[in-house]
């Protein structure tokens, strides 16, 4: 069981296959993308399939594959394979633009791959374009509704972002109210590549909660998981339930359990602060797996106790991309 330095267990690890994507969504990125990394400096899908089996030896149950766009990673059905063929593993999700995930929904299926999660920030073709400076709004709602429609537990990511999207917020409810979906509200982080500055944000999730009451004044809040990042809650005649994720505000730190691990590497314990090691050169030297381990130990050893806190030591922190962090 991996345990950190403030007694959280650490059980839940963000995967990120590849730092590429499809899109190029302006919360994000800039519109000419980042410096991606060279192809050798990621994880190769055997690196990636080898350092799952070390880490759910040491207590992860839950592995959430993320990007980049982990589907525009051609081999990425053989990670994945082979992470439902891991004993001991309980939960594996997929965090998606959903553009390219069409041709692999029933393998997915086939895998018991039922949890993935969809970004999708408009329901209308012009606000989606302009948010992901691509016009896929077709693909991706087909997709969106592919899953839904074939049993998938679907989870919308929806960013509310000033002068862009938020009016998009009650018809998506709407939209969705049919479906057993949760459409989940995340506030904005600075994690653009540097494109975008800023160091308050006016849609948080109490605005968002505000404005969705303004329309639907009867809803009722649901009962989360203590590890759950989002506050829930179900619209009454709803079939679908709708969350809210202070991911600026940071009110959850106190039962974060997660670990996250970039496409090179990189071992991130929280969003907030610095890469604290990284993998890659220590899987690609002898004796690795001990070595491998006692990184993973020692990070877990060092968290910070929240993102503020891991804020203060990484003055740079928001000239990150969340495409190289994975979300
Ligand atoms: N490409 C996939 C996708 O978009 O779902 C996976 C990678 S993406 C970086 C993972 C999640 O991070 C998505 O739900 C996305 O909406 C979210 N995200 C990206 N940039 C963000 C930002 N600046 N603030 C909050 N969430 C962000
Ligand atoms: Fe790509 Fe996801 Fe970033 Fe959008 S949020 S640019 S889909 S990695």
């Amino acid at each position: 069981m991996l345990i950190d330095n403030h007694n959280r267990q650490i059980n839940y690890l963000r995967l990120a296959v590849t730092d590429r994507c499809n899109l190029r969504c302006n919360y994000c990125m800039p519109s000419e993308g980042i410096n991606f990394e060279k192809r050798e400096k990621l994880l190769s899908i055997d690196e990636l399939s080898e350092l799952a089996a070390i880490l759910v030896e040491q207590g992860i149950d839950k592995i959430r594959i993320t990007g980049g766009e982990p589907f525009v990673r051609k081999d990425l059905i053989v990670l994945l394979r082979k992470l439902a063929a891991l004993e001991g593993l309980k939960d594996i999700s997929v965090t998606t633009n959903a553009t390219l995930i069409g041709p692999y929904i029933d393998e997915l299926k086939e895998l018991g791959i039922m949890n993935v999660n969809v970004s999708l920030d408009a329901i209308n073709k012009e606000t989606f374009k302009s948010v992901t400076r691509r016009d896929l709004y077709d693909t991706v709602y087909g997709n969106l509704t592919r899953l839904i429609s074939e049993g998938f537990n679907v989870r919308i990511n929806f960013i509310a972002l000033e002068n862009q999207n938020t009016q998009d917020i009650i018809p998506m409810l709407e939209l969705m109210k049919h479906y057993p979906v949760s459409v989940r509200f995340l506030e904005e982080m600075p994690f653009n590549g540097g494109s975008k500055n800023f160091t308050a944000i006016t849609w948080d999730y109490k605005r968002i909660l505000e404005h969705i009451r303004s329309a639907y004044p009867d809803f009722k809040k649901l009962v989360s998981p203590k590890t759950s990042t989002s506050i829930n809650y179900q619209i009454n005649g709803h079939k679908s339930t709708f969350g809210l994720i202070p991911s600026f505000s940071r009110t959850f730190c106190g039962s974060c359990n997660r670990l996250r691990i970039t496409a090179t590497g990189d071992v991130i314990t929280c969003l907030y602060g610095k890469p604290v090691t990284n993998l890659r050169d220590i899987m690609r030297s002898p004796a690795s797996t001990e070595n491998v381990k006692e990184a993973i130990l020692k990070a877990i050893g060092s968290r910070a106790r929240t993102g503020f806190e891991a804020q203060q030591n990484h003055n740079a922190v928001f000239e990150n991309s969340m495409t190289s962090i994975g979300g």
